[in-house]
């Protein structure tokens, strides 16, 4: 059940002093960056007597990567470095990240260790649908996958067709998957009359690198009748690996060997009481190449109180809700955009996509929601689309506290993005004063 139960169920205590005596390490390790150098006085050097002590030192954010480019964070010569991912720049300009051969190792371990942790056992055959390339969602898995000893399918995302023909004929078992293409890959089955729920062997699917509603999980687990578990990371840690949830699909563990978290609150940057919602900062524990110290994540999570069943003492985080950076302003109200999504996605009738945009109109916001319905519904009366139109407005006004103008589309009409989804256009700056 453990893939390294003697630090997965570490008791609590010996777990701290773990993490103590790697933070030492790692604030050393971060000391020789030119971006630490100083700056971490005495805490690199001596090191820290508490985890607690950790609330001292500065934070580190995207712009310091960004504006430390390209090597400013290495804290290894070159000939020590073996590979560079890059996030994907979903919001700004590329950063880059450096590992040696451990951190690629240790990487690999951890996802191992996520894998194993929902059932995934050599046996098993792994088609991996995520980005190959600088992107850490393919090669991440891929790696770990190996580690596991899973034959793993290197397919990357799109060509729908060809992704269900290896499905069926390579008897693939466990997908790696972007949840808003999990949703897209769906509408291509029925041209290929294979059903997922029948002609497949399917049985697991891991979903991440976007922010996704329990209410798609659901319709995902639903539609190919399998198990979903999310998936948390991002490359400034490694990649994927980071959080992930465990068989109980109750909040994600996150691997506290390798990263220590706190819960801030953004606009204050104190650590928010136990169990409150706040942004999600990261110190790596293990990294060689490239430590980071109290990485403002910007993901927005909270951390679940007691125990998980699952006899892995890790805490958990619950689903990232967002960035912090994502919250909408309407007419002073504040949404996060996954509110209209789990709000959309429990309404039956209610198809696989959708798009949020906002214009400015006499000086006021306007959030329109655009939203596929299916098939049924769309060859229904003109009524059934009325009253399936009130219905979503009633339901995202009761959630928002804003009324949206909803305009129902053609199932598979909306635009799609080869990888993470973009789902927000915000006019408002364009139109700013507009009439
Ligand atoms: P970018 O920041 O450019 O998108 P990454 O590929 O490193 O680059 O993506 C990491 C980010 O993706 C995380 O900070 C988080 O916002 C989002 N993300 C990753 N996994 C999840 C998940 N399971 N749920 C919600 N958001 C996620
Ligand atoms: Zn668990």
């Amino acid at each position: 059940m453990y893939w390294q139960k003697e630090i997965e169920t570490m008791d609590r205590s010996t777990l701290a002093g773990l993490q103590l005596q790697r933070l030492n390490e790692s604030l050393r390790q971060a000391g020789r960056s030119a971006f630490y150098g100083g700056s971490l006085g005495a805490a690199a050097s001596k090191g820290l007597s508490d985890l607690k002590e950790i609330a001292r030192l500065p934070f580190t954010t995207k712009d310091d990567l960004r504006n430390a480019f390209p090597y400013g964070f290495l804290t290894v010569d070159l000939e020590e470095v073996i590979r560079l991912h890059s996030s994907s720049g979903t919001t700004g300009n590329p950063t880059v990240v450096f590992h040696t051969a451990r951190d690629i190792d240790e990487w690999g371990n951890l996802i191992a260790r996520c894998m194993y942790t929902t059932g995934v056992r050599k046996q098993d055959v792994f088609q991996n649908m995520m980005g190959y390339g600088l992107f850490t969602g393919g090669l991440g898995f891929h790696y770990g996958a190996e580690k596991l000893g899973v034959m793993t399918i290197p397919i990357g995302p799109g060509n729908s067709k060809r992704q269900i023909w290896f499905l069926k004929h390579l008897k693939a078992t466990v997908v790696h998957i972007l949840p808003s293409y999990a949703l897209r890959l769906y509408s291509f089955f029925e041209e290929m009359e294979v059903d997922p729920r029948k002609d497949l062997h399917l049985r697991i699917a891991f979903i991440g690198a976007e922010p996704h509603s329990e209410e798609i999980r659901r319709k995902i687990e639903e539609l190919y009748g399998i198990k979903v578990y999310n998936s948390y990371g991002l490359s400034e840690m490694c990649g994927p690996g980071v959080a992930f949830e465990c068989e109980r699909q109750a909040g994600l563990h996150l691997w506290e060997d390798h990263f220590y978290p706190e819960i801030i609150d953004p606009a204050s940057g104190e650590v928010v009481p136990e169990g409150e919602q706040g942004e999600l900062v990261l110190t790596t524990l293990t990294r060689q190449a490239m430590p980071l110290i109290r990485y403002r994540t910007r993901d927005l999570t909270r951390f679940l109180p007691g125990e998980c069943p699952c006899g892995r003492t890790h805490r958990r985080i619950d689903r990232i809700t967002g960035r912090s950076d994502d919250m909408l302003i309407i007419n002073g109200v504040n949404i996060f955009p996954i509110q209209i999504e789990k709000t959309l996605m429990a309404i039956p009738e209610i198809g696989h996509n959708y798009l949020i945009e906002i214009h400015k109109e006499n000086f006021m916001d306007k959030l329109s929601v655009k939203v596929e319905i299916n098939e049924e519904v769309f060859h229904g009366t003109l009524a059934e689309l009325e009253k399936l139109q009130g219905k979503a407005v009633t339901a995202l006004r009761a959630e928002l506290g804003v009324t949206p103008v909803v305009k129902l589309a053609e199932p598979s009409s909306l635009p799609v993005t080869e990888g993470k989804a973009q789902r927000v256009f915000d006019y408002r700056h364009r139109e700013e004063g507009s009439r």
